[in-house]
């Protein structure tokens, strides 16, 4: 079986790790409903549309019930 002849040192093993620790921010794209970022094909988290329709309906916050009177 092959086997690895030498340990690897620290430093060789914290240099390919830190090479592949990177993330990258996800594209964006404008929503062309209401122009907020949004990922492109997906539906747009600030309005709900996509593709010019209406998919996901966003609640409404109601208007917070007057507490009892007593
Ligand atoms: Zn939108």
């Amino acid at each position: 079986m092959a086997n690895p002849k030498k340990k690897h040192t620290r430093m060789r093993t914290d240099l390919r790790r830190h090479a592949n620790w990177r993330i990258s921010a996800p594209s964006m794209s404008k929503c062309s409903n209401c122009g907020a970022p949004s990922r492109p094909h997906h539906i747009c988290p600030a309005c709900g549309f996509y593709g010019g329709e209406l998919l996901i309906a966003k609640k409404t916050k109601k208007k917070e019930d007057q507490p009892p009177q007593q």
